[in-house]
Parts: C-alpha cells; structure tokens; sequence
C-alpha cells in the first residue's frame, strides 16, 4: 500500500517563502526584505553584547536536565515584570498566571487552545491584515476568526472609527487579537489616547483582549514605553491574556523563548489556570528549552546587564529609524511622484509601503530585490549600502 499518494504540495509560507527565492538568486546584490528579522548596517544578524555576556556567565555552569512543564520560574516572573511593570498590583497580588513558551508562536498557539477550551463560545477577532501566521495558529486551534477593520489603505494609517465600529457591532464577550506595538505588517499602531478609547469600549462590551507582543522594545525604542497599550488595559481593570517573545529584541530567533499569561481575578484563580496551561504544554512538547531562558533571566536579574540591553534595543530601534529617513529623502531625490510620508510615520520592524503584489514581483524579476507579495518590506533588512538600490528600484516599479 502505498500511504502518502494523496498528500498535495503544501503552499509555501508567505514569508518564509520569500526566502526560499530570495536564496535561490544568484544575483550578489539582491536584498532580501521578507523575513522579520534584524540586521547591522552590513546586513549581517547581529548578537547583542548583553546576550554575549549573559552567554559567558551562564557558560559551563548549568547542566542539561529539563525543565518543568511550565519553564524556568525566574524567567517567568522577570518576564511578566517587564511587562506589566515592576510594580504591578496585579503581579504582586499574584494574579498572572504564567509559563515559558516557544517564543510568541507557541504563545499564541497555548492560547488558541486555551481559548478553545475554556472559553468554548467565542471566535477571535483579529486585526486585517495580520501577520499571516495568526491565522494558522487559530485555524488549528479548531477557533473561528473573525476580522475587524484596523488600516486605512487610503491614507496608509490606522483606521481608528472602523476599529471602533467593529469592536462595538461584535458581539459582547469577544476575544480580540491586538498587536501590544508595532503592528506587523503595517507598522501602524494606536496613539495612547486611542489604546485608552479602545480600552473602554471594550470594558463596556466585556471583551477579551489578547496582545500580542513580538516587538517589545522596537516601535519606540524603549520597552516601558511599549508596554503602554497593556498598562493601560490593566488600568482600567481588564483582565488580559499576553504572549511576550525575545526573539527581536534580544535577538533569540532560533533559541525559542517567549512567555504567556494570562491576567486571573485571584492568586487562587490564577493556579489553577496555570495548571491548565501546563495540561496543554506538556502534549504539545513537554517543556521548553532551557539555553534562551537561562540567558534571559540572566539578564533581567541583573540591572547592569539589563541596562545594557535596553540601550541596546534602543540602538537597534534607532538604526532602523534611521533607514525609514534615508529610504524616503532617496524616494523623494529620484523625483518620485508618490507621497512617502508613511515610511517614516509607521514604526517598528516593517513598512507597509502600498506597492502591489505586481510591483513586488517586478521587484523580485527584474531587481532581485525580495519582500512579501502585501507589499511589506522588512526595514530591518535596509541599509546604508542598499538603500539607494532599493529606492531605485520602488521608483522604477512604482513610476
Ligand atoms: N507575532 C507577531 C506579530 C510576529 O510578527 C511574530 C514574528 N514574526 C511572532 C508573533 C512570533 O515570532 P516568534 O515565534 O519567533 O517569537
């Protein structure tokens, strides 16, 4: 018998794709802008100097055993600080329920099923667009999706009263997807005034606010104030569910390392959730990976190496500000007939530029320039050596 004739080619992944093309160009000057990931001026990743210490003082001096299902406990409760603040009353009244995961995907993935499981009648709402994988996360949860209006293409900004509508018309008790910062794909994100808008509201319909925070640290270059949107929900009395992932602002891509909480009414509540979180875990994967954890709480423990590593989020954070500047003044100097202000209005890891899917393909063909077919670029992936090409290129597509 032969068991796998009827398995089909599986699409490729709308950004891990990107990739795959971008390494079969044999062209030494291609760029490739896809893929959310950080890059030094050279367009090399980079290994921040708090992890390199973190790295030489956790050197040798742990063993190999696992960890428990729920993770590395300091690890934990450092990430929740960092989160909802240091002097959280939710976390000193032990509220947040709380385990290690495999980084902001498998923080999302705990919670769709979480969500499945224990909050059987709602469906979530996630912002249009999103980043793809949300919607295969949830897919798989078994949980059905809904969409609510979040950019406006019109005016390459957010679009506050389509937002508002829809978290008004959806019905009371939805669970509501939000990036906490730095919105992937469209760098667009909600002014404090209008977090707290949305805040209410939602308070008001009694809905669920899950963040996603993959970007702590790289819309404003500083993590506190890119907590702001989650602050203020607690504030205001929410009780919200969270994924953290150190993947970008401490560049741990590959260790795996993330955290999700959920904010509970009471301590008692709160383990008792928690072991819930456990219950899924331990099928899903047993526990998680103990290297990115230790390196983590490492340097959450100790405020030098702490301050180190904000400084250097901010510097990160910065260069690429950087390149949103330069990207727009060489659009401009090529006599570019378009408006390019929202380059530098979007924030954190990408700009959502408003070329077509057409556009984005003559990009590829013809400039061995690679970005996904949205239009989205990865400014991470620009620098001072790449800019003027890639200017050239979006003014010759977009002419
Ligand atoms: N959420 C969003 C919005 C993201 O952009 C990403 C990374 N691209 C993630 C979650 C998850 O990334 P990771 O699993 O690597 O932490």
């Amino acid at each position: 018998t032969n068991w796998f004739s009827h398995v089909e080619m599986a699409p490729r992944d709308p950004i891990l794709g990107v990739t795959e093309k971008f390494l079969a160009d044999k062209n030494p000057d291609k760029i490739n802008l896809g893929v959310g990931a950080y890059r030094d001026d050279n367009g090399q990743p980079v290994v921040l100097e708090s992890v390199r210490e973190a790295e030489r003082r956790v050197a040798g001096s742990h063993f190999m055993e696992y960890l428990p299902i729920g993770g590395l406990r300091d690890f934990v409760s450092e990430s929740v600080k960092l989160a909802y603040g240091d002097d959280s009353p939710v976390v000193a009244a032990g509220q947040v329920a709380a385990v290690q995961s495999l980084s902001g995907t498998g923080s999302c993935r705990l919670f769709a099923e979480f969500q499945r499981r224990f909050m059987p009648h709602s469906s979530v709402y996630i912002p249009v667009p999103t980043w793809s994988n949300h919607h295969n996360i949830w897919r798989d949860a078994g949980v059905a999706q809904n969409g609510y209006r979040y950019y406006k293409p019109e005016t390459r900004g957010l679009d506050f009263e389509g937002l508002m509508e829809d978290i008004k018309n959806a019905p009371n008790g939805s669970v509501f997807l939000l990036h906490a910062c730095a919105h992937n794909p469209t760098g667009v994100d909600p002014t404090p005034e209008q977090w707290q808008a949305m805040s209410k509201l939602m308070l008001d319909k009694s809905h669920f606010a899950f963040f996603d925070m993959a970007y702590q640290g790289f819309a404003t270059g500083d993590c506190t104030r890119d907590a702001a949107a989650i602050r203020i929900f607690i504030d205001d009395g929410h009780r919200v569910g969270l994924s953290q992932s150190y993947a970008k602002n401490m560049g741990l891509y590959g260790q795996r390392v993330g955290c999700f909480s959920l904010v509970c009414d009471s301590a008692a509540e709160a383990a008792k959730v928690e072991s819930q979180m456990k219950l899924i875990a331990r099928p899903m994967y047993s526990n998680p990976p103990l290297h990115g954890a230790l390196l983590v709480s490492k340097i959450l423990h100790d405020a030098d190496l702490k301050q180190q590593w904000y400084q250097e989020v901010g510097v990160m954070a910065a260069r690429i500000k950087d390149m949103r500047g330069l990207l727009r003044h060489n659009l401009q100097q090529l006599g570019s007939p378009h408006n390019w202000q929202h380059i530098t209005d979007q924030i954190g890891m990408f700009c959502y530029t408003g070329m077509s899917g057409e556009m984005v393909d003559t990009l590829a063909a013809a400039h061995s320039i690679y970005m996904t077919r949205n239009g989205r670029i990865s400014m991470a992936g620009v620098n001072t050596k790449n800019v003027a090409r890639l200017a050239e290129a979006m003014h010759a597509v977009t002419k």
